[in-house]
This record gives C-alpha cells, sequence and structure tokens, in this order.
C-alpha cells in the first residue's frame, strides 16, 4: 500500500519510518526544498524514547543525546531548589527508557539517515487534497500531484490536510511568547550551570534551560506573557537580546549569563487547537501538530506525534484491506491522551503565567512541599507505553 505523508518534520518522519517498518511503501512531501531542522533542543520523554527505540534509533540517540541528571524547578531570583524529579537511571527504572535531551537538527538527522532519501520529495508544497474511489491525491503549489492509497497530514499546526478532514478553523494565540537562544556550553559551564533540566520560575514568566548537542550547546527557552500584540509564528523570528536582558535584569545570574553569552535570540508566539473531534476523513489522517498543537509547557508536541507514529503504523499493519477501518482505530486509540495532554499544557501555562505574589509564593512552595508529588506530575505521560497502552485490545 502506497502512503503519501505530507510534512517532514519528526511526526512525518517518524510515521514514515514505522509505517515502512511494518511493510508499507511511505512516501514523504515536504513544502521546505532544503530539510534542516530549526536551531532548537527538544526535551524527548521516555514514552516517546521507547517508540524510537523500537524504530532503531537507540544507538544514534545515545551518540547525541544528554542524559540529564533531573529535572529542577528553581526560584527565579536566588536559583534555590524547589523541587527535584530524578532522571538519568532513575528514569529508566521508574519509565522504562531515558530522558533525552536533544537537539532538533540532530534528531531529525537521525529520522532521515534512518528513513533515507529514496522515498522523500523536497519543494512539495501540498495545497490540496482530493479523495476519489480508493485513492487519495495531493495537489502540490508547483502543478505536481501524488496519489496513494492512503494519506497521512504531518503538515503541522497549519496544516492543509487538516483543513481537508476538519474544515477550517483558526489556530488559537495564548498571549505568550517563547523567546529562545542556543549558547556555548562553556558560557553554561562557567557560571556553574550542572547537566541538568533547570526550569526557573518567576513571576509572569518561566525560564527553561539545559545541555544539548552532546553537551556541546546549552539550550534555552523563556516563555512569558506577551506585552503587544507581536505574534508571528516562526522559528527564524529574531528577537532582540539587549531588550530580554532588561526584561531578566532580576533574574538568577546563570539566566542572565546564557542570555548574554547567546549569539542569536529568537521569539516564537505560541498558538494551540482545541482537541479535534475529527482525525479522519474517508483515506486522509493526521499526526503531530497536525491533529493535536499543543502549548510547549509540558514538552510533549513532538513526543506525541512520535507516538502517533507507532499507533498509526501497527493499526494500519493490523488491518491492511481496509485502510479507512484502521486510521479510524488509530484515531480512537490516540484522542483522549492527547487532548488530556493538550488540556495539561494549557494548564501548566497558566501557572507560569501567574502575577500575584502570594499565588506565585503557593506555587513554589508547592513545587517544594513534597519530594514525590512533581515526579508522580508526569508518571502518566512518561511511563505509557503505547504498545502496552494504546495497542492492546479493540479500540
Ligand atoms: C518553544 C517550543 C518548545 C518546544 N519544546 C518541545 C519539547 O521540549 N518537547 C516536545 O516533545 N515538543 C516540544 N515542542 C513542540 C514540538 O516542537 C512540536 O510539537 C513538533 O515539532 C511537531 O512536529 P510535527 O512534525 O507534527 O510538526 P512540525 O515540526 O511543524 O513539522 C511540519 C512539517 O511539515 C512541513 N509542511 C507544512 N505545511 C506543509 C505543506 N502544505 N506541504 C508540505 N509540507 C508542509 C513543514 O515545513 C515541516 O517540515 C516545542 C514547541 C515550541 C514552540
Amino acid at each position: 500500500m502506497r502512503v503519501l505523508i505530507v510534512g517532514a518534520g519528526i511526526g512525518g518522519l517518524t510515521t514514515a519510518l514505522a509505517l515502512r517498518q511494518v511493510g508499507f511503501d511511505a512516501h514523504v512531501y515536504e513544502q521546505a526544498g532544503v530539510l534542516r531542522e530549526v536551531g532548537a533542543g527538544v526535551a524527548i520523554s521516555p514514552n516517546a524514547v521507547k517508540v524510537l527505540h523500537r524504530l532503531g534509533l537507540a544507538e544514534a540517540l545515545r551518540t547525541v543525546g544528554v542524559v540529564s541528571r533531573s529535572l529542577d524547578s528553581r526560584d527565579w531570583r536566588t536559583g534555590a531548589l524547589l523541587g527535584r524529579v530524578p532522571l538519568a537511571e532513575a528514569a529508566v527504572d521508574r519509565w522504562g527508557a531515558p530522558f533525552y535531551h536533544l537537539h532538533r537538527a540532530d534528531l531529525h538527522d537521525a529520522l532521515r539517515a534512518a528513513f533515507g532519501d529514496r522515498d522523500l520529495t523536497l519543494g512539495a508544497r501540498c495545497v490540496a487534497v482530493e479523495q476519489g474511489d480508493g485513492a487519495v491525491t495531493a495537489h502540490f503549489a508547483d502543478g505536481r500531484a501524488a496519489t496513494g492509497e492512503l494519506l497521512v497530514g504531518a503538515d503541522g499546526i497549519h496544516s492543509v490536510a487538516r483543513e481537508h478532514v476538519a474544515g477550517p478553523d483558526r489556530a488559537i494565540w495564548s498571549r505568550q511568547i517563547s523567546w529562545r537562544g542556543l549558547a556555548p556550553a562553556v558560557v553554561g559551564r562557567e557560571s556553574g550551570l550542572e547537566a541538568r533540566h533547570h526550569s526557573f520560575w518567576g513571576p509572569r514568566a518561566q525560564f527553561v534551560c539545559f545541555y544539548v548537542a552532546a553537551g556541546r550547546l546549552v539550550n534555552w527557552v523563556g516563555n512569558t506573557q506577551s506585552d503587544d500584540d507581536w505574534r508571528e509564528e516562526s522559528w527564524s523570528a529574531r528577537g532582540d537580546r539587549d531588550e530580554l536582558l532588561v526584561r531578566c535584569a532580576e533574574w538568577h545570574p546563570q539566566v542572565r549569563t546564557l542570555i548574554a553569552g547567546t549569539e542569536q535570540v529568537f521569539k516564537w508566539a505560541l498558538f494551540d487547537r482545541p482537541p479535534l473531534a475529527t482525525w479522519t476523513r474517508g483515506r486522509v489522517t493526521l499526526v503531530g501538530d497536525a491533529a493535536h498543537p499543543m502549548l510547549p509547557y509540558m514538552a510533549q508536541g513532538a513526543s506525541q506525534s512520535i507516538e502517533d507514529a507507532l499507533v498509526l503504523a501497527r493499526c494500519l499493519a493490523a488491518e491492511r484491506a481496509d485502510p479507512p477501518r484502521a486510521i479510524e482505530s488509530y484515531a480512537a486509540r490516540r484522542r483522549e491522551r492527547t487532548a488530556a495532554i493538550q488540556a495539561a499544557s494549557r494548564d501548566a501555562g497558566r501557572l507560569v503565567q501567574l502575577t500575584d505574589p502570594a499565588e506565585i509564593q503557593a506555587r513554589n512552595a508547592r513545587l517544594g512541599a513534597d519530594a514525590e508529588a512533581p515526579v508522580a506530575r508526569f508518571d502518566w505521560i512518561w511511563s505509557y507505553d503505547v504498545e502496552q497502552a494504546a495497542l492492546a485490545g479493540p479500540a
């Protein structure tokens, strides 16, 4: 069976790999003329690492990934530890796989190397999807078209495939923005930044940082409420480092040192959408941000696209003769979990945006009150094994 995948992001390439592993003829169509992931970090949690291991990427992840010692919540000004979630060996023991901090390009390159270029077409911007008897066709901006028996929309938050499946709707601007950058590791080390995932919790903002690229860089993201109507959603929109330093004047020195030591600072306006009731239409379905875009506060968007990929491949393998039925089964197994994580991401965003000093104090006290509480908060997401949880039994 020929499967067309629109979009060669993390979700699209993982889907292509998973489909090929179970014997499908997967072909990926990507709008970009040159395939290159953005310069940013990504946290890939054990639930997704289990999938990537099954797809044969264990060695690649070990080579480029950073295994941080813990996920630390810290006070924005003093840097004092508020709560700690042990990672490294503890993650393997508790959640069944390592927790990796990666440069997005390293993960993307590993997926691309595993899939190869033979079935990847670049410079193919899908503008319309059309379904006929037993077939589906993707039409591209340059007039070309491709036909297969199934189409998977992996084309991100502004998905063309999603519009075909569910009709037009608009992504919702959260009135929050992310500032982000990559600093050389030496900047982190000289400021005493340990190899942990650090979350500094402040008023109206959170600053997250961790080492990536086999320890050569520190990735940082500052999430904050927006003061104006700027709402560009682009990995390449430049931010002003000096403006950010002024905004962070009272933040912990490690935060300020990382920002000051970063050559290029970027800005990203944060959007999501409410959970989608319909994920499939005939021979078309969705994975990743096309299906369930979420705010980044649970760091799960990419990891959920990786889970999607394996569930979709297994459902199609189980019902080869009836792809429309197989993708309904896939959607039924994914909807509830991804909707819950979309909601959790919004809730976590609200915690970040607190402005009232009493509420901030109460939040920070809660983060440190019970050592087990912050660990247990992630159990339902990170311990999940798609093979056992989503694929056992009928949907
Ligand atoms: C600041 C920030 C931090 C984040 N941190 C994390 C994290 O730590 N962990 C995590 O799991 N997630 C994180 N996320 C979320 C994660 O980045 C996304 O959920 C993930 O990239 C989604 O992957 P995707 O493949 O579904 O979509 P995308 O990455 O958006 O890829 C879509 C692909 O489709 C292509 N495309 C789009 N339209 C078309 C078209 N019409 N025709 C052909 N091709 C098309 C695009 O060029 C792109 O290559 C973060 C997000 C943000 C904004």
